[in-house]
């Protein structure tokens, strides 16, 4: 703006103050917020938001990665049209929660019997009370640095400082999330290390008899978007077989990898499977699934279940339609094709920062990514965890991708979505490599 003037507030701008007055920091999207406030969706239209100011932008968090086929997708609109003339729900089941259980069965038959909820948390944490009911005990172990929604013990040691890291065995310490955790929710929750097998065998040989579950993602975006190394996937397994813990493992993001999630690419057999995201088109949705013989804890039909894992909304027959429609349509080919696109973009930026001669990599597998600004190797929470110079690269990388015309997640990582192809893959890439370079020449 060269006319001395100051610019016109944006309808995002205004919305932005009107928000602030009735919700606290002005969004509840709070994973979302950037200075000096997101922009506000007007619609969708497959890989686009279109904001309250009429611009198109390229979307690449996908609702936190919750969209395998961006917005509007014609045959989710179609199926939830129809769906919600026959009503929004009842207090009795309808066919279609049947088929999506079948459909996830069909492509997973670990994923023998499930149950839907309404969020990947709620899914999280009846996934553990599950584990409890089997084992009858209350502990449980996470690894350092992994988001597995909001349910307390899920949450602990989540973002912990590296001042409070290790306790005094040099183990990784079980450190308060939220304020005013209760202290007995940290002493039920064994921190793990992502990338340590050893240590982790050692903690586990130490807790295993004492632990309900272990709760795992062996993709976790916190963690760096790097796959969980084998031996410390064995030294878990070893412990589960040893002390009979109940192996959770947290496909809620990480389903999208491949066309039956992403226990069969790691080799896991897990006992429940948290699920959400992409299995609901769209909707909210959440999922506890697993062996029948695992999932029989929370059946009701013999009386009373072991553990309760209902809900008024739950399967409620939109999320069931839109979920259909939405898995209908990721089909192998699909989840090929944009796993491809994911390598891609992933090649072409590491290339371009490599010939630049910049240190920064992009992490990820299939269709999600992650730039990490620095050289070092990343294997974990506390190398992914950027450095305070870094911490203050990224916001201006991802403000110089939304002034470009992309979103990505406030620590520039994101999803890609069937709608997109090679075009939107090379402006991603480009635009990201340029953005990586201005900032690392300023
Ligand atoms: N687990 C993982 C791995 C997640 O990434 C998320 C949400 N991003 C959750 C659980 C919680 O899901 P929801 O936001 O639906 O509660």
């Amino acid at each position: 703006n060269d006319t001395g003037l100051e610019a016109p507030m944006t309808r995002s701008a205004a919305a932005f103050l009107r928000e602030q007055r009735v919700v606290p920091g002005g969004s509840m999207r709070h994973a979302s917020w950037f200075a000096p406030h997101p922009p506000y969706a007007a619609r969708g239209e497959g890989c686009w938001i279109i904001d309250l100011d009429g611009r198109r932008i390229l979307d690449c968090a996908n609702n936190f990665f919750s969209l395998a086929h961006g917005h509007a997708f014609p045959p989710i609109v179609a199926a939830l049209t129809d769906a919600i003339a026959k009503g929004t729900a009842f207090g009795v089941p309808m066919e279609a929660e049947i088929a999506l259980a079948e459909t996830l069965r069909a492509r997973n038959p670990r994923l023998e019997q499930t149950r839907f909820c309404n969020s990947g948390t709620e899914a999280v944490m009846a996934a553990i009370k599950g584990a409890r009911g089997v084992t009858g005990r209350h502990r449980i172990a996470k690894f350092e640095g992994c988001y597995h929604g909001s349910y307390d013990h899920a949450e602990v040691s989540l973002e912990s400082r590296p001042e409070e890291w290790d306790d005094a065995a040099g183990n990784p310490a079980s450190i308060a999330y939220a304020k005013g955790t209760p202290p007995a929710v940290l002493a039920d929750t064994v921190v793990l290390p992502y990338a340590d097998a050893d240590r982790c065998a050692a903690i586990l040989k130490r807790e295993g008899p004492s632990l309900a579950a272990i709760i795992l993602d062996p993709q976790a975006s916190k963690a760096g978007m790097v796959p969980m190394p084998a031996a410390v996937i064995a030294a878990v397994q070893q412990a589960c077989a040893r002390d009979g813990i109940m192996l959770i493992v947290d496909e809620v993001v990480n389903f999208r990898l491949g066309f039956g999630g992403v226990s069969p690419l790691f080799g896991l057999e897990p006992d429940f499977v948290t699920l959400g995201k992409i299995i609901g088109g769209g909707l909210p949705v959440g999922a506890v699934s697993g062996p029948a013989a695992r999932m029989a804890v929370y059946n009701h039909a013999a009386g009373k279940p072991k553990v309760a894992l209902g809900g008024t909304f739950s399967a409620n027959p939109l999320t069931m339609a839109a979920g259909l429609a939405s898995l209908a349509h990721y089909d192998e080919a699909a989840v090929a094709r944009l796993n491809g696109l994911g390598e891609m973009l992933r090649q072409r930026v590491n290339a371009g920062l490599a010939a630049a001669g910049l240190p920064g990599r992009m992490a990820g597998a299939g269709s999600l990514f992650r730039l990490h600004p620095g050289a070092r190797k990343i294997e974990d929470y506390r190398s992914a965890r950027p450095l305070p110079a870094e911490a203050e690269a990224l916001p201006r990388i991802h403000a110089a991708m939304l002034g470009a015309g992309i979103l990505l997640t406030p620590n520039c990582s994101g999803a890609l979505s069937t709608p997109m192809g090679e075009e939107q893959v090379v402006l991603i890439a480009d635009t990201l490599i340029k953005a990586t370079i201005a900032e690392f020449q300023a």
